[in-house]
C-alpha cells in the first residue's frame, strides 16, 4: 500500500477524507443560511462537485498508471449509482462515458449528452425494440444470454450497426458478504454461468460464428466483495479470450469491459480501497489485461459517486420511548431504502449538526435515529452513540451519493427530496446549483394516478339487482 510514491497520483488517505468532511461542514452550515433546509423544507440531498470530480480524475488517473500509451480505456459509470442527468453531465465533463441498463437510464445518459461511442448497455432483460436502438444508434451492447443472441443475430442479418458487441459470461467465482449484490455466485441471474456444462465451449463457438462479436464482458465485483476476487473475475474473463483468439487464429475479442463494483468504506470519511490500489492489484495479477492488445471498458458506480452525497434532515420531534432517546427525522426509508430494510448488511454513519447546521458537540448518547414513515422500522440507526439529537437540530445520512437519495422510494407518498451540487463560491463561501427540484404535492398526485380519479367508479360492473 505504498500510493504515497506519486505514481498512482492521490491514494485516497493523505488527509483527502479530512478535507471532505471539512467540505461537507461547511455545505450543511450554508445550506440552513442559504434557506435550502428549514422548517418547510425539512430534507435535502447534497452533492460535493469537487470530491467528484477527485474521483473521476482519480479512476482516470489509476489506469492511465497502468495501461500501456495509446490503450483505448473508456470509463462508462453505472448510471443505476446515481441516475441524475446533471451527475451524467458532471462525469461527461470529467472524461467518464455511461454504462445503462434500462431504457430510462439510456435516455437520461442521452439528455446529458453522452455520446453513443461512450455508452454500454447491459441489462439482463432487453428486449427487440431495445436492442434495435442500441443498434442502431451504435452503443455497445453486452449479450447477457444465448437467447439474447439469437435476437441480435436476427439485428445484424437485416441492417448494419457500429455497435461494438459482446457476450456477458459470470465466471463464478462466488460471492461476498452481502447476497443481494453478489452477482457472480453459481446461480447469479447474470451472463453465461461459464462453469456449467457445455457454457465454455458454447461461448468459444459463439465467437467462431460470429465475427462481429469482438467483446467480452464480466461484472463480478460490488459492495462486500473482496478486491482478491474481483481480480480472480477479471483474470478468469482475460484468459477466456486469450482462449477464444488463440483458438480462432485472430485477435477477435479486441476489448475486455471489466464491470464495476469496486467496495465503498461506509465506516469512515477516508476512500479505501482506492482505484490506484485496484488497478495495481488487477496489473500484478493480470498484466496481459494492460500490454495494449485490448482496449478496455470500466463500469464503477458506487464508488464514483457514494462519499460524494449527504442526506441531511431536521428533527422534527425528539422523544423517548422505553428509556431510549429517539430523534424522529424526515429521513428514512424514503431515501435510505437498503438501509432501513437491512440495515446489517448497509450501516450508515449519521453526522449530528445544530439547528445552524454547525457540527454537534456533545457527549454520546446512545440513541435512535428513525425516518418519517409510518411503521416501526424506519430507522436511519438504531441504538447509535451521537451528540444528543434535540428538535430543530439536523441529522446528515453520509456517503449516501450512490443508491440513496436519488432512488426514491414513494413510501407514505413521501416527496423526493431536492438535490443540490454544491462548491466553493470563490468568496470563501459555498454555492449551490439544483440538480433536482424537491417534487411538488400536484407531481405526486399526478403521478398517483391524479389524471384517472373517476376510472374505476366509472367502469361498467356486472348488474348484481
Ligand atoms: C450495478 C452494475 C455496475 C456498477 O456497480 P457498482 O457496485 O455500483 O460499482 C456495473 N456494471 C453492471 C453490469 C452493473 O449491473
Amino acid at each position: 500500500m505504498d500510493g504515497r510514491d506519486g505514481r498512482d497520483g492521490r491514494d485516497g488517505r493523505d488527509g483527502d477524507g479530512t478535507e471532505r468532511s471539512a467540505r461537507r461542514d461547511d455545505a450543511v452550515r450554508a445550506a440552513v443560511e442559504q434557506g435550502l433546509l428549514g422548517p418547510g423544507t425539512p430534507i435535502v440531498g447534497l452533492l460535493d462537485i469537487t470530491g467528484i470530480r477527485e474521483a473521476a480524475a482519480e479512476l482516470r488517473a489509476a489506469f492511465d498508471a497502468v495501461t500501456a500509451p495509446g490503450t483505448p480505456v473508456l470509463h462508462a459509470f453505472a448510471v443505476k449509482a446515481t441516475p441524475l442527468v446533471p451527475v451524467l453531465r458532471l462525469l461527461h465533463t470529467e472524461g467518464i462515458g455511461a454504462e445503462v441498463a434500462s431504457p430510462g437510464e439510456l435516455a437520461l445518459a442521452r439528455a446529458a449528452g453522452v455520446p453513443p461511442n461512450r455508452t454500454v448497455l447491459d441489462s439482463p432483460a432487453k428486449t427487440p425494440a431495445e436492442l434495435r436502438e442500441a443498434l442502431a444508434l451504435g452503443i455497445a451492447v453486452n449479450a447477457d444470454n444465448p437467447q439474447e443472441l439469437d435476437r441480435i443475430d436476427a439485428l445484424m442479418r437485416s441492417a448494419t450497426s457500429r455497435s461494438p458487441l459482446g457476450i456477458r459470461v459470470n465466471p463464478q467465482v462466488g460471492g461476498g458478504s452481502i447476497e443481494a449484490t453478489s452477482t457472480a455466485t453459481a446461480t447469479s441471474k447474470f451472463g453465461v454461468a461459464l462453469r456449467d456444462e457445455g457454457a465454455h465451449e458454447w461461448v468459444v463457438r459463439a465467437y467462431a460464428d460470429r465475427p462481429w462479436l469482438t467483446r467480452l464482458h464480466a461484472h463480478t465485483g460490488s459492495q462486500g466483495i473482496p478486491l482478491s476476487l474481483m481480480v480472480q473475475g477479471v483474470a478468469e474473463t482475460y484468459a477466456l479470450a486469450e482462449e477464444i483468439n488463440r483458438r480462432l487464429g485472430r485477435p477477435q475479442i479486441d476489448t475486455l469491459d471489466i464491470g464495476g463494483g469496486l467496495p465503498v468504506n461506509f465506516g469512515s470519511d477516508d476512500t479505501t480501497p482506492t482505484y490506484a490500489q485496484y488497478a495495481r492489484l488487477l496489473s500484478e495479477a493480470v498484466p496481459g489485461l494492460f500490454d495494449g492488445r485490448y482496449g478496455l471498458v470500466t463500469e464503477f458506480g458506487r464508488s464514483l459517486l457514494a462519499k460524494h452525497g449527504t442526506v441531511v434532515a431536521r428533527v422534527e420531534y425528539a422523544k423517548s420511548a422505553g428509556g431510549r432517546p429517539v430523534a424522529i427525522t424526515h429521513a428514512g426509508v424514503q431515501v435510505a431504502t437498503r438501509t432501513v430494510y437491512a440495515p446489517g448488511a448497509w450501516p450508515l454513519r449519521i453526522a449530528a449538526y445544530d439547528g445552524k447546521g454547525r457540527p454537534k458537540e456533545g457527549p454520546a448518547v446512545v440513541q435512535d435515529v428513525a425516518g418519517p414513515a409510518c411503521f416501526s422500522g424506519d430507522l436511519l440507526a438504531e441504538g447509535r452513540a451521537l451528540p444528543l439529537l434535540e428538535q430543530g437540530d439536523h441529522a446528515a445520512a453520509l456517503d449516501t451519493g450512490a443508491y440513496y437519495f436519488a432512488h426514491h422510494y414513494a413510501y407514505n407518498s413521501l416527496a423526493r427530496p431536492g438535490i443540490y451540487g454544491f462548491a466553493p463560491d470563490g468568496a470563501g463561501g459555498i454555492a449551490f446549483a439544483t440538480v433536482r427540484e424537491p417534487q411538488s404535492l400536484d407531481e405526486i398526485v399526478a403521478e398517483s394516478g391524479g389524471a384517472h380519479t373517476d376510472s374505476l367508479t366509472t367502469l361498467r360492473a356486472p348488474d348484481h339487482r
